[in-house]
């Protein structure tokens, strides 16, 4: 049963930044009372979290920010963060404690395989490898229904020359914040919104902005934000934030034309407010495959040989055959031939 209803977020979206900020304030300071202060900001250097971060700071001076070093980060997203630790920015609190995972991303390839498609086809495909006979199985390969996967249309990736998995998440940035939530004690709050994902969405209908009451706890007072609002507030408050993005400015006539849903993407904007970042629009791990093949190119992996020539190199070249297995060689992680299976172009 859902606690909110598409037309319950559908509306906050439509509020106006100003409101949006206030209803934001109100549930961290919830948060923090609930917990007696025992929490902290989840950062990732990116624009979310950046705003997430200066409007708790703008709220209180003494709650910590945890970032996890997956290894995987844009170089200029690790410099940003080590700018904020080193108290460059005066609107930031300095306290960023950074953590690392156990495992490194190409361990955890050889061991697990590789993150393509979406987190729930590549559980799926994992699984169906594994057991057959299993209903994940049976939807990957279309022969049930589901709502979830487009029944058949994965299901050549269960006979790939490389393994599959959804595990990467887990151990590169799950468990190294639960594992500072247990010792520490203290709950997270995270920048994440409801207009991301239908599954961020799916989870904000279920539990609200403040899950008091989750497994794991977790506070997401910007769940009912959208991008626009992220770009305006950052503009408007002249929040620093990571130069990757290039500028903030106001959008060119053919970025809104292409926007698949131009009345979810202006929100409460008119046209000709719409803002857009000039470099990368998303900063997530720079070597995951992850919703690259919905990208239209040039995609994240054809942006990344003209910006970042080193790290293209690292993810393309390399791989090796080992027991049949396709997998990371100490030559790099050896995209190239896992994204020629897909069919996603990388040049
Ligand atoms: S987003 Fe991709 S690379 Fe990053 S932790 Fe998750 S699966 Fe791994």
């Amino acid at each position: 049963m859902s606690r909110h209803s598409k037309g319950d977020l559908q509306q906050m979206q439509s509020l106006p930044l100003e409101a949006k900020i206030l209803m934001t304030q109100r549930r961290i300071r919830d948060w923090v009372d609930y917990w007696h202060g025992d929490v902290y900001v989840s950062f990732s250097g990116g624009k979310d979290s950046t705003v997430l971060k200066h409007i708790v700071d703008g709220m209180y001076d003494d709650i910590p920010a945890v970032f996890v070093n997956t290894g995987l980060e844009y170089p200029e997203i690790q410099r940003f963060v080590r700018d904020i630790k080193a108290g460059k920015f005066p609107c930031f609190n300095s306290d960023v404690e950074i953590i690392r995972p156990e495992m490194r991303f190409d361990e955890i390839i050889k061991k697990y395989g590789y993150p393509v498609a979406s987190k729930r086809v590549s559980g799926y495909i994992e699984t169906a490898k594994r057991h057959p006979d299993s209903m994940r199985a049976k939807w990957i390969r279309g022969e049930e229904k589901t709502k979830f996967v487009t029944g058949g249309k994965w299901s050549f990736l269960i006979d790939a020359p490389f393994n599959v998995s959804a595990k990467c998440c887990e151990i590169m940035k799950h468990k190294p914040v639960n594992k500072y939530g247990k010792q520490t004690g203290r709950k997270a709050i995270i920048g994440t919104m409801a207009c991301e994902s239908p599954n961020r969405e799916q989870s904000w209908r279920e539990n609200g902005c403040n899950a008091f009451e989750a497994k794991v706890p977790i506070s997401q007072p910007m769940a009912f934000w959208t991008e626009q609002d992220v770009l305006h507030y950052t503009k408007q408050f002249n929040v620093p934030y990571c130069p990757v993005y290039g500028e903030i400015r106001v959008a060119q006539h053919d970025t809104i034309k292409g926007q698949m849903n131009i009345i979810d993407y202006l929100g409460c904007y008119e046209a000709e407010d719409v803002l857009e970042s000039t470099g990368c629009d998303r900063t997530g791990c720079m070597f995951c495959m992850f919703g690259c093949h919905m990208e239209k190119e040039p995609n994240r992996f054809q942006r990344m040989k003209q910006t970042h020539p080193k790290q293209y190199a690292y993810c393309m070249n390399g791989g090796e055959m080992v027991d049949g297995v396709w997998q990371p060689s100490k030559d790099g992680l050896g995209l190239r031939k896992v994204m020629e299976y897909i069919g996603i172009p990388y040049e």
